[in-house]
């Protein structure tokens, strides 16, 4: 097996508990009948109760990555008489760009750097829009947006807000109801830290009211919506993911509910930044969710060299970045099954690897 003895520390895939794992090793069963309709709609009710979703929300279940679930959102809930105000903070930010250009969206590409956006409002461009995209936490660089403030805006704005939350569900708030978010897009190989190959988009009762009529046949939301009223899709789902998923949302419940998940995040991200303290990295923006943390090697070295070493060495896989930054940063992911004494191999090696005695 392929890395199956390494310590995990990227964004996506993330470490799984052994409880979901082990559904993944059981055989799949058949899907269309009613046992499995139940397993449905038990996914659907968790992750509307994780998200606080208004009444009345549904949950759009994709067999896809998370790319088919932003690109889905905004086919079947934006069109050409929009003006959509797009957040790029990073890569996923221009992502969302692109859709929208692919899908003939009018769109501002709202560039954005060195800033949360708790500013938003004098921050906008001034211009008449109809929504406003955000990817919550821009994965690529490890930047938490403020929900909060851009929901106040959102709302008296009077945007459609669709908010990408894919690598901050499970480690860092977010709130449907209170943040006025219309739409939401989920996936399954970050924060809910099962393999790849799900994406959910939650649909409040406004985001079910703009659902289009969309010139495809797979990513037909109206189609969703009809069979999930039965706990069905049209097409296969990712059956198994699925299983994990219940599994994965009733371990979350047993454990506190999501709250304290959120509070468990905080408290690794917490230790791992104060453990490394000793060590020539430091923080690559101020910003950071609880899911994740960038670090800018400050001796000089090239971040890649360090996620190289770190693997070849030490057999611990963080997450090196592309293009320009790839000498500038690197990320360390703490979504998914993390405890203080899995996040030691880490803070570990890299003491050893700077031959730095920790403290
Ligand atoms: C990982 C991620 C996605 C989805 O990427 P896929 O590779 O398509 O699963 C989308 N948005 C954000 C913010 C992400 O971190």
């Amino acid at each position: 097996m392929i890395y199956e003895d390494y310590a995990i520390f990227t964004p996506g895939p993330v470490k799984m508990s052994e409880e979901i794992l082990a559904i993944g090793a059981k055989q799949t069963p058949y899907f269309r009948n009613d046992k499995f309709s139940e397993v449905i709609f038990n996914c659907e009710k968790g992750l509307l109760k994780m998200l606080n979703a208004p009444e009345g929300s549904r949950v759009i279940f994709l067999t896809a990555s998370g790319t088919a679930g932003m690109e889905s959102a905004v086919m079947n809930l934006l069109d050409e008489k929009d003006k959509a105000l797009v957040v790029h903070g990073g890569g996923f930010g221009g992502r969302f760009v692109e859709i929208c250009k692919v899908h003939e969206v009018p769109h501002t590409d709202f560039s954005v750097k060195d800033t949360n956006l708790a500013d938003i409002e004098s921050l906008a461009p001034r211009e008449n829009y109809t929504s406003l995209i955000v990817n919550a936490h821009e994965t690529s660089v490890g930047h938490l947006y403020d929900l909060d403030a851009m929901g106040a805006y959102a709302k008296k704005h009077g945007l459609f807000f669709i908010v990408d939350a894919i690598s901050m569900l499970v480690t860092d708030p977010i709130d449907m109801s209170a943040q006025h978010i219309d739409a939401v897009i989920a996936s399954s190989q970050k924060g809910l830290a099962l393999p790849p190959g799900l994406t959910m988009v939650i649909l409040a009762p406004r985001a079910q009211e703009r659902v289009k009529d969309v010139k495809s046949l797979y990513f037909n939301f109206k189609d969703y919506l009809r069979n999930g009223e039965r706990g069905q899709t049209p097409y296969t789902p990712a059956v198994t993911i699925m299983l994990q998923l219940e599994a994965r949302l009733a371990q979350i419940e047993r454990e506190g509910g999501v709250a304290q998940s959120i509070a468990k995040a905080k408290e690794i991200a917490e230790y791992f930044r104060e453990s490394i303290k000793g060590l020539p990295l430091k923080a690559y923006t101020p910003y950071m969710p609880n899911a994740m943390t960038t670090l800018t090697p400050t001796d000089g070295r090239s971040a890649i060299d360090i996620v190289n070493d770190l693997e070849k060495q030490y057999k611990v896989m963080v997450c090196p970045n592309g293009g320009p930054q790839r000498d500038i940063i690197f990320r360390v992911s703490h979504m998914g099954d993390m405890t203080k004494a899995y996040t030691d191999l880490l803070i570990d090696a890299l003491y050893d690897y700077y031959k730095i005695e920790r403290r």
